[in-house]
């Protein structure tokens, strides 16, 4: 027997409104400490780091995170929280701005440089607290211990695992996501999908997460072609936010895998969104798992509303496969790499990160080199 530990923020506020709880009970437990809101231009330009920035804590901001944050980022912001003197720290973004906030939270009680704490469990002391408002519904780095920063210097992206960087107090408050272009609503949504998918197959995956992983099948696939054709939709907002904070909840303990593994270098070296680059992956690395999850694929199948009542297990499993397929076309995914401008050559220097990657050992079967040339060949 191995023990399974389940690992995620103490609190959670979901639901319109939810920033505004965040900030009531920072003000109650800070009172005039200063904090560091930690965001991206784009959001700030929205006007929506106001609700933070005007609610009485007495707060500075760095937003210049950018998609794919990087060291230098990191480097920056952590400056610009010794030089404001602050206590703690507010990440508000999509993963970019929340995975810099947990670096900084590392920085604030470690010896740096952030490279060092690439792996699991390489963090030592907790440092200043973390509260994160997640504004897309996709990464689910408002629970998860992952903060991914790509080295400026080699492209490659250090995956930082640990527990000490879960947020204390995370927020899912879907009144700021009503502005979302759809080619992001459709990407981040994806991704979601992916981690319930990648969670629910996972090596790691337990019965404790796999309830949650169908279940968050079932909400994503469900609502996110509604939040895509309108994204004012707020009922079907708040489903694929609720449905990407659970998956981020089973992905968090179960782990992921190689659909992940070979996405995070595509967008190491190429700057492309992490969403497509595991949409591109996620067909075609479940077909190649299939055999080993039968039984599983075939209530992803279900979960994703294929009626599969007159089908064998092996028939419904691959439907699942041809559901992922069709999904990704209704909400106008990329139908490969070749479309992003990625040539055959560009996939074979991410082999070796892919093969290196933390993700790659929560895969049902471990994936040989040659089968890894080969995904990426069919993901053009
Ligand atoms: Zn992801």
């Amino acid at each position: 027997m191995t023990v399974f530990k389940l690992a995620f923020p103490r609190v959670n506020y979901s639901g319109v409104g939810a920033i505004e709880a965040l900030t009531e009970r920072l003000i109650e437990s800070h009172g005039s400490e200063k904090g560091l809101l930690i965001s991206d231009p784009a959001l700030v330009s929205l006007g929506f780091a106001e609700k933070i920035l005007n609610s009485g804590l007495n707060i500075d901001l760095f937003d210049d995170v950018r998609p794919n944050p990087d060291t230098n980022t990191v480097n920056q912001a952590y400056s610009k929280y010794v030089e404001v003197g602050a206590q703690f720290i507010i990440g508000f973004g999509g993963g970019s701005s929340i995975d810099t906030a947990k670096a900084v939270k590392i920085l604030s009680a470690n010896e740096g440089p952030i490279a060092a704490f690439n792996g699991i469990e390489k963090v030592k002391h907790a440092g200043a607290p973390l509260y994160a408002i997640n504004s897309t519904a996709g990464t689910a780095a408002e629970v998860t211990s992952n903060a991914v920063i790509t080295d400026t210097k080699t492209h490659v992206k250090h995956v930082i695992i640990s527990d000490k960087i879960i947020p204390d107090i995370s927020v899912n408050d879907p009144s700021i996501m009503l502005d979302i272009p759809s080619s992001v609503t459709a990407a981040t949504g994806i991704d979601a999908l992916t981690h319930a998918v990648e969670s629910y197959v996972s090596v790691g995956a337990h019965a404790l997460t796999d309830y949650v992983s169908l279940e968050a099948i079932s909400a994503i696939s469900q609502n996110l072609p509604l939040v895509v054709d309108n994204g004012k939709n707020i009922e079907a907002r708040e489903k694929v936010a609720l449905g990407q904070f659970i998956a981020g909840l089973s992905f968090n303990s179960a782990g992921l895998g190689m659909v992940h593994a070979m996405a995070h270098p595509a967008g190491a070296h190429k700057d492309l969104p992490h969403g497509v680059c595991n949409a591109i992956l996620l067909p075609i690395v479940c077909e190649y798992n299939r055999s080993h999850r039968v039984e599983k694929f075939a209530k992803v199948a279900k979960a994703l509303g294929v009626d599969t009542s007159d089908m064998s297990e092996e028939q419904a499993s691959e439907a699942a496969i041809s559901a992922l397929h069709e999904l990704n076309r209704r909400v106008g995914i990329p139908s490969g790499f070749g479309q992003l401008g990625v040539s055959e050559e560009d996939t074979l220097s991410w082999v070796p990160d892919a093969l290196a990657d933390p993700c790659a050992g929560g895969n049902p079967y471990p994936m040989p080199k040659e089968d890894i040339i080969d995904i990426y060949r069919q993901a053009l």
